[in-house]
């Protein structure tokens, strides 16, 4: 289709990195499917699409994350195994409960 943004581009199949900031979790998507312009590089993304970021998102939220960085390709097919829990791979976790800051015993 015609860039709305340019107007002068085209776009064509591709993906893009999306950032959504729903509540109190920010979550970086990698590899979603997108048209991108050819001309200026702005990124259309379907609103079934959107969704599904919108839906893993709010996962996100839910399990208390609050920074999160998450393939489009783990959460495009939901997972259907029955009473499943950790369909998506969790590879990435902050160390948040190794946070002792360092202290000097001498005061
Ligand atoms: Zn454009």
């Amino acid at each position: 289709m015609k860039c709305l943004v340019c107007k002068h581009g085209k776009t064509q199949e591709g993906t893009a990195t999306v950032t959504l900031e729903p509540a109190n979790v920010t979550v970086v998507f990698k590899d979603v499917p997108a048209q991108v312009c050819t001309n200026c590089g702005e990124e259309y993304i379907d609103a079934l699409v959107t969704q599904r970021l919108l839906r893993s998102a709010e996962e996100a939220e839910k399990a208390g994350v609050e920074v999160d960085i998450r393939h489009y390709t783990s959460i495009a097919s939901p997972p259907l195994a029955k009473g499943g829990r950790g369909g998506i791979e969790n590879a990435q976790r902050l160390p948040q409960s190794l946070g002792n800051p360092p202290q000097s015993p001498f005061g």
